[in-house]
């Protein structure tokens, strides 16, 4: 007997992971050229907003025993520990930290590198709307 994994399984895992998918969407849109400026900023805006507060990340907060490995959501809030969501917040204000931001795992770069490209395509695209306005 196989075993399938639940449906309801596989739509939790889209609800986690749809701003990666956005993500590839916006690189499609501004690679086919098709899109005006306009629904740029918007994906690009989602996007960021999705990386910094929503997607599934480690906390990697210094803890007793190391960096904090419960799950979090977002490069600016921690894990379900007050103190650690506060010390994150303070990291990513001082760019000192920033390196402290992506320790966790592979994905925490991923992220970072994802949002830094999303930020940068909205500003572009503003930077388009208002050339071309
Ligand atoms: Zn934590």
């Amino acid at each position: 007997m196989i075993a399938r994994p639940c449906p309801r399984r596989r739509y939790a895992r889209f609800e986690r992971y749809w701003g990666y998918l956005l993500f590839v969407l916006l690189v499609t849109a501004w690679w086919s050229r098709e899109v005006g400026p306009g629904l740029l900023i918007a994906m690009s805006t989602i996007v960021t907003l999705y990386f910094l507060f929503q997607a599934p990340l480690w906390c990697g907060v210094d803890g007793r025993f190391g960096p904090c490995r419960n799950n979090s959501h977002g490069l600016l809030v921690g894990c379900h520990l007050r103190q650690h969501k506060w010390q994150k917040l303070r990291w990513a204000i001082r760019p000192r930290y920033w390196t402290e931001l992506n320790r966790g795992s592979p994905k925490e770069g991923l992220t970072i590198i994802t949002m830094m490209v999303s930020t940068l395509s909205g500003l572009v695209a503003t930077g388009i709307a208002l050339a071309s306005a």
